[in-house]
């Protein structure tokens, strides 16, 4: 598929976020393009080696991250699998040693390396591991900068010793090898608070006598949009690792109309489902517009993004 008809099945699930699908989809489509090149290049002298481009969204919680991750593995036929970056510690502590990443991305093809070796993984909550305050290093950081460590020849790509079974590593397991030269990664987190970082950096490029104040207020509602790894930096990740996500991108909030659209205009929406349920009791369920407004009223209220919708909807 093109990054155009990626796009297009992305957006038959998800609502708005433009930006963040485009990027994905010319990500993904690249990330099949370098692997057929590389196969058929295979022995031939051809020395320009593509690299692969690992992703960081950014986004508020609810906003579509994981679905959009979801929804790309939906389309591929390569082993896809989610894990979330608040397990891990680093190697030596209680938790898990991020080369259980790979395990679980062993676990989808059932222990087929070479398919693995070709496959994809979102890191959820990325930013839970930003590094805890600017002090390097004064105690350890073993669920932050360390885990950030752990991850980055993962990320590279190198040969990685992984445990079968997950977990702890530990002398007289026998482990696989597998290399990650060919895995794209994708990383999401709400980076809570790095609208300030960001604020403050686009203002100190704007200050003067000639700013269009309009023009400020207007950057103030989505700051999000003009997030970079300068940012990323500030807000605890470190140089190395920023260095092997290169590519970042963002997701926007969602406001009441996008909310409303959520409620209904996806393939599996929430409203079509629930009408759905009740036609299998040979109900049919109608729903009055100002009951949608109510629903997006409370979903804003609760600043949950979309996620509280579902919770609406049950309650009522
Ligand atoms: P997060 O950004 O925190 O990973 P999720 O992707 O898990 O958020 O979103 C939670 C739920 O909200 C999804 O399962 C989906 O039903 C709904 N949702 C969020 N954003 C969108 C969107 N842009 N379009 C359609 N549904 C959405």
């Amino acid at each position: 598929k093109k990054p155009m008809e990626m796009k297009k099945f992305l957006d038959e699930y998800i609502i708005g976020q433009d930006e963040a699908k485009k990027v994905l989809s010319v990500a993904v489509y690249n990330h099949y393009k370098r692997l057929q090149y590389k196969s058929e290049n295979v022995g031939s002298n051809n020395d320009i080696e593509i690299e692969k481009s690992n992703i960081v969204m950014v986004g508020e919680t609810g906003t579509g991250k994981t679905l959009l991750a979801k929804t790309i593995a939906k389309m591929l036929n390569v082993p896809f699998t989610i894990v979330d970056a608040t397990v891990f510690t680093e190697a030596g502590y209680v938790g898990e040693d991020v080369e259980s990443i790979l395990t679980r991305l062993l676990q989808v093809c059932n222990y087929d390396v070479t398919a693995a070796e070709r496959g994809i993984v979102y890191i959820d909550e990325i930013d839970k591991i930003a590094r805890k305050g600017d002090n390097p290093s004064i105690t350890r950081d073993v669920s932050g900068e360390g885990v950030q460590q752990g991850m980055l020849k993962l990320l590279e790509g190198t040969d990685v010793l992984v445990p079968p079974q997950g977990g702890r590593k530990h002398p007289e397991q026998k482990l696989i090898k597998i290399n990650t030269q060919n895995i794209l990664f994708i990383c999401g987190g709400a980076f809570d608070g790095i609208d300030k970082i960001i604020g403050r950096r686009v203002q100190t490029n704007t200050i003067g006598f000639n700013v269009d104040k309009d023009l400020q207020e207007n950057m103030k509602k989505n700051l999000l949009r003009y997030v970079n790894a300068q940012d990323l930096k500030m807000f605890g990740l470190i140089p190395e690792l920023l260095g092997r996500l290169p590519v970042v991108t963002h997701l926007d909030p969602l406001d009441a109309e996008t909310l409303r659209a959520i409620l209904v205009e996806p393939k599996n929406a929430l409203i079509k489902q629930y009408v759905r349920l009740f036609e299998l009791e040979g109900i049919k369920l109608t729903i009055e517009p100002e009951v949608y407004d109510f629903m997006v009223d409370k979903a804003v209220e609760y600043k949950l993004g979309a996620r509280g919708l579902r919770s609406i909807c049950e309650s009522i």
